[in-house]
């Protein structure tokens, strides 16, 4: 007889404990959410269940005497070049649950980072800035539809109707993430720091609870498949309105939020019982074409009377050009392209890390097909998916972002360790989960701290590398493909990004 199941010998990581320094606190079994650690009274040691550790992190931070080091379990397949160790211990999960295998987070496999592959230009004689931080440097960015040209009356004043627009102090905003993927004190966390930063958070589609109602002038209200929480109070609580058509991990997906973590909060707040399952289907039950499209736009602006931006959010694919062609035609203000390796609360693994492209090239190619098409002025582009510093960012608005959303990084700052188990809701940080006891690990107060501060950092750092171009306006760096180089891409590449190789 065997005493365990041989394939959960498989697991990826050890927990070492140097138990001359441990001192039996027992803070690694509480703030452990995955059953790893426990204490065994009788010996007075405590043990680990190695198979059970995700590799969060959580227990190491805690540990007052630092005697925790979380390593990788040195346990190795044969090396063989085909099988990857995660390709071996997905098939055996399989061919032990006959399950499909989900994950969270964005996708990890080494695809090529173009971010890795840009760099950016400098002017050293003529007109670098002497000091980015002190001389005027602007990062005020507006999003929404701009007019093919401007009237003024003899006074100078500005007589042609602008359409609505968001006006933010930073090109930056937080992407999608709906109340019920993330609890309510990051939602907050999130909420908060947009209003200090004068910029804006996305509801995602799980509604806006009532309490955040005061962030309203900072929140983009989502509007999805599901509809969950969608009302007209709803629409014209937020600025602007956001349809999301696709999600960059997982296109051509629905969503879906498991009935155990639909709570009294979150089940009155998506207007669906506690408990039920909250599916989204991968279609909008009303949009079959861009004609569709086009009749919810209106639908949706008529019903915030005109004043709010409409966006629209898709998944970076192949034709994802021609697409963003039709969206910006079917009325859209604002459109958001989220790449192949933006986060999620869950998802299939093998269409989270095979389905979609970069962001980088999905933001080149859409910025050129709307300039040739002379529409670029017609509707903003926010990329999203995968930023994880300010370079990433000036490179994404070079290429011909309008700005950027962040959300991983977001969530990093809250004290995510990207450990890829939000899907099973018992997140070690308290972030991707509703466990009462596990969301208090989250002060909102201290989460919109961090995310200010980090957005600061962020700011800051792209006003200087504004200065070093010698630019004094995010908007004069906008689709400036010019002031970026090539290194180490093909000739094909470059032609997708639009830029030259480096040293000419
Ligand atoms: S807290 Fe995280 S790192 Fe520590 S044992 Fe538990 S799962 Fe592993
Ligand atoms: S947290 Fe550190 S000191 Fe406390 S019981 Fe765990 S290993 Fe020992
Ligand atoms: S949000 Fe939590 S569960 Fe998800 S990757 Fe981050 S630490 Fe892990």
């Amino acid at each position: 007889m065997l005493y365990k199941n041989p394939y959960n010998h498989y697991f990826d990581y050890v927990v070492q404990r140097d138990l001359d320094k441990c001192i039996r606190c027992k803070a690694c079994v509480t703030q452990c959410s995955y059953g790893a650690n426990y204490y065994d009274e009788d010996r007075d040691l405590i043990y680990s269940l190695d198979h059970n550790c995700v590799g969060c992190m959580r227990c190491s931070t805690f540990c007052p005497t630092d005697c925790i080091s979380i390593v990788r379990n040195p346990d190795a397949f044969r090396l063989n070049a085909n099988w990857k160790d995660h390709n071996i211990k997905d098939l055996y999960k399989q061919a032990g649950t006959g399950g499909i295998i989900i994950t969270g987070m964005g996708n990890d496999k080494p695809f090529t980072n173009y971010w890795e592959h840009m760099v950016i230009d400098a002017c050293q004689v003529t007109n670098p800035s002497i000091d980015p931080l002190r001389e005027p440097m602007e990062l005020k960015t507006f999003l929404g539809r701009k007019p093919d040209k401007l009237e003024m009356n003899k006074n100078g004043d500005i007589t042609t109707k602008l359409a609505p627009q968001l006006v933010l102090d930073t090109p930056i905003m937080f992407s999608a993430m709906s109340y019920g993927s993330i609890n309510y004190n990051v939602c907050e966390s999130v909420a908060r720091a947009s209003k200090q930063l004068g910029i804006f958070w996305n509801t995602g589609e799980g509604g806006l609870p009532k309490a955040l109602y005061e962030y309203g002038k900072n929140t983009i209200v989502q509007c999805a498949s599901g509809r969950f929480g969608v009302s007209p109070e709803y629409l014209n609580a937020g600025a602007a309105i956001e349809i999301k058509i696709g999600q960059g991990a997982k296109p051509g997906i629905g969503g879906h939020l498991p009935g155990e973590k639909v709570l009294e909060g979150i089940s009155e707040t998506r207007m669906i019982p506690i408990g039920t399952d909250a599916i989204s289907p991968a279609p909008h039950h009303d949009i079959y074409s861009i004609e569709d499209l086009k009749q919810l736009i209106y639908a949706l602006k008529e019903a915030t009377r005109y004043e709010k931006p409409v966006s629209v959010k898709i998944a970076a694919v192949h034709n994802v050009a021609a697409i963003a062609s039709g969206i910006a035609r079917a009325g859209a203000d604002i459109i958001a392209i989220d790449g192949f390796r933006g986060g999620t609360g869950a998802a299939p693994k093998a269409i989270r890390d095979n389905v979609g492209i970069p962001t980088e090239v999905a933001i080149a190619a859409v910025d050129e097909r709307l300039r040739q098409e002379g529409i670029r002025n017609e509707v903003s582009l926010v990329a999203a998916g995968g930023f994880r510093n300010s370079s990433d960012i000036v490179k994404a608005i070079a290429l011909g972002a309008d700005a950027v959303y962040i959300a991983t990084s977001a969530l990093m700052a809250v004290g995510c360790t990207l450990c890829q188990q939000c899907h099973r809701g018992r997140c070690a940080w308290g972030i991707t989960t509703n466990d009462p006891e596990l969301s208090k690990r989250v002060n909102p107060e201290i989460g919109a701290e961090r995310l200010v501060n980090l957005i600061t950092a962020w700011s800051n750092e792209i006003k200087e590398m504004l200065g070093l171009m010698g630019i004094n306006s995010i908007e004069s760096l906008k689709g400036n493909r010019d002031r970026l180089r090539g290194v180490g891409l093909s000739e094909v590449e470059l032609q997708a990004l639009g830029i030259k190789q480096a040293g000419m």
